[in-house]
């Protein structure tokens, strides 16, 4: 059996389960997305669809064989596919690597628990997966590439240490051995590499940074606990916090937007503060500090080369966000601690399906 240079990421969300062909430099190709659809079926269900997804990024594979814009990691697979030392009787392996939300037991592919699928304990989600590959039909045209690309679940992890993964190998942190990275989103994820490898701690909880507290009598988090860093930072909180201060009678230019209805967002919040709103400027001024003052205690307690942040609230960028979180942080920390850098993650939307394929080599 033969093994492609390629590998196959799925990012499965809440609401969508997100595929791509990623070659061994890390470019992204044939992605997909399906309907995860937790509603309407169990694990199982999901692990088909999960099937589904990667059947798909097969298809595209094989349809998009011979377009001249397709990029190198396609035309390497359709070539390998054609190559006289494989036959059709041959069976190729392509590997492929799942990111999940939740706490996720790498070694044993199971899900132990997840805030996105209520009601999963302990799934044995690799095995769900495996079985709904093995029995994987595709459409006639692509009966060959079925045959001969036949692929395997090697690796799941939680979709956030799968993120820091694509990041360190081919994001920001390439040249880095010991590296955080922080996602914002609805929540704050966090990922810790120490000496090249995603930390899991004893018991694979490692990395919650989100929960890192930053305020001790503050707002509550979704995790019980109160003044953690997601409970600023996250998108809807974030919101919160400028909506209380509307409330306080503070003005602002989004008071206009929002009596015409449009909702606000951590985007249009950044909108307002590019068009120099000092409410806003404000807000992000504050997102900064508190994630500022997280990575003074994450900077003390690992000493980390550097701090990659992504996620769509990074997107407000240097001016709005980073520049507070570093003054907090040389402010706070200790010289050496302090010369922790503090960059924006650089893959993006792809980062998770590219950080799902490094785990299934
Ligand atoms: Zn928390």
């Amino acid at each position: 059996m033969e093994t492609t240079k390629h590998s196959i990421g799925v990012d499965l969300g809440g609401t969508d389960i997100k595929a791509g062909l990623v070659s061994s430099e890390g470019d992204v190709s044939c992605r997909v997305v399906v309907p995860t659809d937790v509603e309407t079926g169990g694990p199982k269900e999901v692990a088909a669809r999960i099937a589904e997804a990667v059947r798909q990024v097969l298809v595209k594979a094989e349809t998009q064989e011979g377009n001249s814009h397709q990029p190198e990691p396609t035309a390497t697979l359709a070539n390998s596919r054609q190559s006289p030392t494989v036959s059709d009787s041959h069976s190729c392996e392509i590997g492929v690597g799942l990111g999940s939300p939740g706490l996720i037991i790498a070694e044993t592919g199971v899900v132990h628990f997840s805030p996105n699928f209520p009601g999963w304990t302990d799934i044995p989600l690799v095995t769900y997966v495996n079985t709904e590959l093995s029995k994987l039909h595709t459409p006639k045209r692509v009966a060959d590439i079925n045959k001969q690309y036949k692929p395997v679940l090697r690796g799941m992890d939680n979709d956030v240490n799968a993120m820091t993964l694509g990041e360190l190998h081919h994001g920001a942190g390439v040249g880095y051995k010991n590296l955080v990275a922080l996602t914002l989103g609805t929540g704050v994820g966090g990922g810790v590499v120490i000496d090249g490898e995603v930390y899991h701690g004893s018991q694979n909880t490692a990395g919650e940074l989100g929960h890192t507290v930053v305020e001790p009598n503050g707002r509550y988090c979704g995790c019980g606990n109160q003044g953690c860093l997601e409970a600023y930072a996250g998108a809807k909180n974030i919101v919160e916090r400028i909506q209380e201060k509307i409330e306080t009678g503070r003005s602002t230019i989004l008071t206009a937007a929002m009596k015409d209805g449009a909702a606000l967002t951590p985007r249009t919040i950044a909108e307002a503060a590019q068009a120099g709103d000092k409410l806003a400027i404000e807000i992000f001024a504050e997102t900064g500090r508190y994630i500022g003052i997280a990575l003074t205690s994450i900077a003390h307690i690992l000493n980390p080369q550097i701090a990659i942040i992504g996620g769509g609230i990074a997107e407000a960028g240097e001016s709005l966000l980073f520049e507070p979180i570093r003054t907090e942080l040389s402010k706070r920390a200790m010289d050496i601690p302090a010369q922790m850098k503090i960059v924006k993650a650089h893959l993006g939307n792809d980062a998770g399906i590219v950080g799902a394929a490094m785990l299934a080599l």
